[in-house]
Parts: C-alpha cells; structure tokens; sequence
C-alpha cells in the first residue's frame, strides 16, 4: 500500500476507535459481549449438532442447502446455479466468504458490487485489497475515489462524496436492471429458526435478496443456536466495526418469497427471490484451532494492530485480515500461504487480543505457529506437525 493510502486508512481507524471506544464499555456492552461469548462457546462445542439442525430447518423453510468442504466445492454449486438461470451479470453484496473463494476471479460473468466501498475497490481494478471488513475502500480519498471512478465509467464526477455516490449508485442499477440472480455472505445463521441474518447500511442486500435466485454463501462457523442468538452476534459485530449499535438495515431471511392472498393457494416470487440456496462452507474450518472461530469478523483486532497500521493489508490473507487471518491461511489454505501472509510480521504485542470482543489470543496462537514451526525447521517445511498439535475433528462439520 502507497504511504498515502495508510495515512488515509489510520484516520478512518482513529474515526472508528473513537466512535466505539465511547460505547463499548457501557454496561449494556459489557452484558452484549457476555452473551456472545457464551452463544460462541456453545456453538462451538455443539457444532455437529447444530450442523445437522440447520441443515433440517431450511429444507422445513423450503431453503436448498449444500454442504460444501472445499472453495471449489462452493464454485461449483454456484456455476451449476448461474447456469441454470443463464445469468449473464450478477448482483453481489459484500462478503469476506466469497472473498475467501476468490469468486470474482473464478466466474466469467459480469458480477457488480453493490456496496459502495466493494464497487470503487472493484473500479480500482489493480491493488484493490480490501483493507477492513466492513470499510474495504478506507484507505482512499475523495480525490482518489473521484479519479477511479471517472477513468473506468468514463464519468465527470467532481471530489465530491455525494455526487459519486449518487453517480455509481444509478450506474449500478442500470447494470442491475436484467440481473436474474444475487449472491451474498451472512453475519450469522440460526439453527433453530432455519434463519439468515446479514447487516447492511446502504440497503443494497435488500437489492441482492429481490433478484430470482439468492445464493448465500456462508461459513460454517457462523451457526448460531437461535435467532436471538444470531442477532445478538450481529449487533456485537457492528459495535466493534463501526462504533454504533445497529446498522441501517438487518435483513433475516428465512425462505422465498411467497404469498398465499388468493384462494390459499401458494404461489412463490412475489416480490423477493423464488429460491434461495444455502452453501455452507468449510474450507479448513472443521481442521481450525477452536479460537479461530470464534471470530464474529469486527475488525476491531486490525485497527488496534501496530503491524497492520504500519504495513497494510499485507498482512493477512485474502480477505481475512491482521493476524487473526494469517491463522486462518493455515487451514484454509496451506503452511506456505500461512508464512507469506505475514507469520512471522506479528509483534505479539497482545493488542489484537485486548482489543477483541471475544478475547481470541491471536498473538498466542500465531506464537504456537512459530514455535511448532522452528521445533522441526525453518517454517514452511513444518507441514503436517502444527495439524497434529490442533484439535481435529472429521464431521461433516
Ligand atoms: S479476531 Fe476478534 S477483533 Fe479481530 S475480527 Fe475477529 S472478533 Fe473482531
């Protein structure tokens, strides 16, 4: 990242810490991130159980549900759906999941970003990392934004946020107009309920969730025992994110679109999606030491980190960033991905974890990473032993 671009993303930080820094020590804070310790450490130690239950309550809610253990098991699902439909553009909403499955590289369609941040990063086109899971494009200025925007949709946008903003959004929907299928991630699904929960200030996957087939790609990790739960999840996430309490919008979606106003009789799209299909992801997850799934994806662990205020997106992986991402390389992908995403960048000076709602000993965990790495040689030719020093577990999950 160009030194302008990590002076621009260190102020939208202080912004954020500021804005949450006032309101995450209140009482009814403190309660928050109690419950959702306690809901993730249920989860995690009833995750078959709670696999097996989701699974059960969409197919009740008429959800199709895959199961898919690989990135490419996920693609997939989703070209044999795209093909279906014959899309030929699609709507996307912001997702560090399909992110993780590298799905814009993958398809050969046309996929339109709905979120603001998500689209200048796509008009970008070269270095176009997201640098914070919920403000991909902090690290650019207006005069910035207004450049990319004018040299790749050939507009005349002036520095000015509100007329680029007015300007992507109605080239967005003109894109949108004949766009058959949708495709997003989720903040947190429920088991009981059969329930998906995604947290939104811009309204765009209200967009998403109206075209005929919505498919929602989500980790495992993101079950949940109940509704309440899954809300509460989300609530916390935002805090931690953006330093408000709620989001603009929350959608719960829980089955297609239908109505039964005319005889009783059940007719499907009236005006949201006619089909919505769940691909519940692994992608290493089931292989992951327990704390890294505790991650309800904040944020708030990068914008607190020396490391990454000083080198950027760099460290981490893919979409997952800081620390806590480069764990997550491990399993996603593999030890040589894990040490180019910056093993050995981490200061471990424990800031990720006291700034975490969920405590997650990010420094400890990438220590044990080198520690397994150095026993037996120079990392990445420890492969194979750091596996056999995590917890494992075969399910399905
Ligand atoms: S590790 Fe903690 S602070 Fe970082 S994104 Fe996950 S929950 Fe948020």
């Amino acid at each position: 990242m160009k030194s302008s671009e990590l002076e621009t993303m260190r102020k939208s930080f202080n912004t954020v810490k500021n804005r949450s820094d006032s309101i995450k020590d209140s009482h009814s804070s403190k309660r928050l991130i109690k419950l959702v310790q306690e809901v993730k450490k249920y989860s995690i130690e009833h995750k078959n159980e709670l696999f097996d239950e989701i699974c059960e309550s969409f197919r009740r809610n008429d959800i199709d549900v895959k199961f898919a253990k690989t990135s490419k098991d996920a693609l997939d699902y989703i070209d044999a759906l795209l093909n279906e439909y014959d899309a030929k553009v699609i709507a996307k909403a912001k997702s560090n999941t399909l992110g993780e499955i590298n799905l814009k590289d993958h398809l050969n369609i046309e996929v339109i970003e709905t979120d603001l941040g998500d689209r200048i990063l796509q008009l970008k086109k070269t270095d176009n990392k997201p640098v914070h899971p919920t403000g991909p494009a902090s690290h650019l200025n207006v005069r910035e934004i207004a450049k990319i925007v004018n040299g790749s949709l050939d507009a005349k946008v002036h520095e000015n946020p509100r007329e680029i903003m007015e300007f992507v959004r109605s080239d967005v929907l003109k894109r949108l107009e004949n766009a058959r299928v949708g495709i997003s991630g989720a903040n947190a699904i429920a088991a009981e309920e059969g329930s998906i929960v995604m947290a939104h200030n811009e309204g765009n996957i209200s967009i998403v969730s109206l075209k005929d087939l919505h498919i929602i790609v989500v980790g495992i990790d993101k079950i949940v025992p109940t509704l309440e739960d899954a809300i509460s999840v989300v609530k916390l996430e935002t805090l931690f994110a953006t330093g408000n309490y709620v989001t603009s919008y929350m959608n719960v979606i829980s089955g297609p679109s239908k109505t039964a106003d005319i005889e009783k009789k059940l007719l499907k799209n009236m005006y949201g999606a006619e089909r919505v299909v769940v691909i519940l992801l692994d992608n290493g997850r089931s292989e992951a030491i327990e704390e890294c799934l505790y991650c309800i994806g904040c944020g708030n662990c990068i914008v607190h980190c020396p490391v990454y205020n000083s080198v950027g997106n760099e460290f981490g992986f893919n979409n997952y960033l800081g620390g806590l991402g480069v764990a997550m390389s491990k399993f996603i992908e593999d030890d040589e991905t894990c040490f180019n995403s910056g093993l050995y960048m981490c200061t471990l000076c424990g800031l990720c974890t006291l700034n975490c709602p969920l405590s997650i000993p990010t420094n400890e965990i990438l220590e044990n990473m080198r520690k397994l790495s150095t026993d037996i040689g120079f990392y990445p030719k420890a492969h194979g032993k750091i596996k056999d020093n995590v917890s494992q577990n075969n399910s399905p999950y």
